[in-house]
């Protein structure tokens, strides 16, 4: 498929890349063919966002820069993580038409062209990815993973969906409307879904990275979920009351009981077992609940640092 100018006047592809050495080469391979089949390829743009990385991805990005025109790169100076690394390609995007991938190829760069001919139609603003297997993924990481999105569709608002990939293709609008988020703890995953518009699904089967590892370990993961359910539902606030007015109201019945039975019984001095039970149970319910507390306050002190979401060292 061809889509003529008048449909879009230039495409940015924004990819970020942490020690991605091994695989920029296959992934610029397969992108230039499909940019190819955009415009003729004459119009568009490539930033590869260098997220800190230790091993010689700059270096294969200036190559690349110094052959292609069509190919700008921002590093950074140190490793900010994936969603500052989106942030400052979109923010660096000119295009009218802005696509969100990964280098490592498991995102298909072949669907570009039926994501480009949805939005171009004017009828979406978005095209999303999701994928409709794991296979290849370990099962502990994906069990976590369906129990996440199925706790984040009770706690929060918005549709998270199941799958979703961050292989995006945007209009400009929706692009803009992205960027106009100035939150620091960036859950993109969140983000998509509620800045609204319209977004036309695509799915694909899982694929392993063409070379290298994931960069995303068990606990990074755990941790980004959290970020995710606190910056989009303050549902967890509303648990630690329940449990506060629920452990208040056992706690009238027990001082009844007692009451009562220190007038009928009198005083004998057992129950100290019992007493270190609820001495344990409740010093453990306020751990919970100062914890979540913790958490919401954390996040409201790094958003009231104002700090900026990244540092630049060299751009091009
Ligand atoms: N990435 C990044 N910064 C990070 C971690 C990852 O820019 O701190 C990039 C990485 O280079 C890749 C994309 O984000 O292009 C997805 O990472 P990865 O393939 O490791 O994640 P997975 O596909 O396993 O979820
Ligand atoms: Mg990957």
């Amino acid at each position: 498929m061809t889509v003529t100018p008048s449909c879009i006047s230039a495409i940015s592809l924004v990819v970020p890349c942490y020690n991605e050495e091994t695989t920029l080469p296959f992934f610029y391979q397969e992108v230039s063919t499909v940019l190819g089949t955009i415009n003729g390829g004459k119009t568009g743009e490539i930033i590869f966002i260098d997220d800190g990385s230790t091993d010689a991805t700059l270096a294969v990005l200036k190559n690349l820069a110094a052959e292609d025109s069509r190919v700008h790169y921002i590093s950074f100076s140190r490793n900010f993580g994936k969603e500052a690394a989106l942030l400052a390609g979109l923010q660096a995007a000119h295009g009218q038409i802005v696509v969100t991938l990964d280098a490592d190829l498991q995102d298909p760069p072949s669907l570009i062209p039926q994501m480009l001919e949805a939005v171009a139609s004017g009828e979406f603003d978005c095209a999303g990815t999701r994928r409709v297997s794991r296979k290849g993924e370990p099962p502990i990481r994906s069990f976590f993973a369906r129990r996440f999105y199925k706790i984040m569709a009770k706690l929060s608002d918005i549709e998270v969906v199941d799958g979703a990939r961050d292989f995006r293709l945007m209009n400009r609008k929706y692009v803009d409307a992205i960027v106009s988020l100035p939150e620091r703890t960036r859950f993109s995953k969140g983000i998509f879904p509620w800045i609204g518009f319209k977004t036309k699904w695509f799915e694909y089967e899982n694929t392993q990275r063409i070379a290298g590892n994931t960069k995303w370990s068990f606990w990074k993961l755990l941790l980004y979920s959290f970020d995710g359910i606190i910056a989009f539902s303050s549902k967890p606030l509303a648990v630690a009351s329940i449990m506060g007015i629920l452990l208040f109201l056992i706690a009238l019945v027990v001082i009844c009981f007692i009451v009562i039975r220190r007038l009928v019984w009198g005083d004998p001095v057992d129950g100290w077992a019992s007493t270190a039970c609820i001495i344990l149970f409740c010093s453990g319910i306020q751990l919970f609940t100062t914890g979540i507390l913790g958490q919401y306050l954390a996040k409201t002190y790094t958003e009231v640092k104002q700090r900026p979401h990244f540092v630049i060292r060299e751009a091009k």
